[in-house]
């Protein structure tokens, strides 16, 4: 994560936020971003175990111990997180800056069709750009 201005994701997985956004609707879909520095590589799709899975988004603790002890392991790093938002745009809710951890992560929101990126910054989100490489 040392440029915190953009992330690289390949198309196809672009095309996966999508589609978990599109299956899980209208509950909110998410899951775990993984990768390496700000090379995004993989997606881990995760339950959302909230409540209110229409409005809100909760990721399966157990799916979040998995990653993490992976990473730790020698796996991909947990970069961050995805979810959608089934009837709104695809940027950080009231909500989503309420349960912010300030933690430097890359949260990846899915709405209105498209995919935007943000790093929760200690500053509150900021727009991450991103770019999909060229295999
Ligand atoms: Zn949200």
């Amino acid at each position: 994560m040392e440029d915190p201005t953009k992330v690289t994701i390949p198309a196809r997985l672009l095309g996966a936020l999508h589609a978990e956004a599109a299956k899980a609707a209208p509950r909110e879909a998410c899951g775990i971003l993984l990768g390496n520095g700000h090379d995004i590589e993989r997606i881990s799709p995760a339950a959302n175990v909230h409540s209110e899975p229409e409005a809100r988004f909760e990721i399966d603790p157990r799916a979040l111990i998995d990653a993490y002890r992976d990473a730790r392991g020698g796996g991909p790093q947990v970069l961050g997180y995805y979810h959608s938002h089934p009837a709104g745009p695809p940027e950080p809710s009231s909500t989503d800056r309420a349960m912010a951890a300030a933690d430097g992560s890359i949260w990846a929101i899915i709405g209105l069709g498209r995919v935007e990126f943000w790093r929760d910054g200690p500053s509150g989100f900021v727009p991450v750009g991103y770019s999909c490489p060229a295999r």
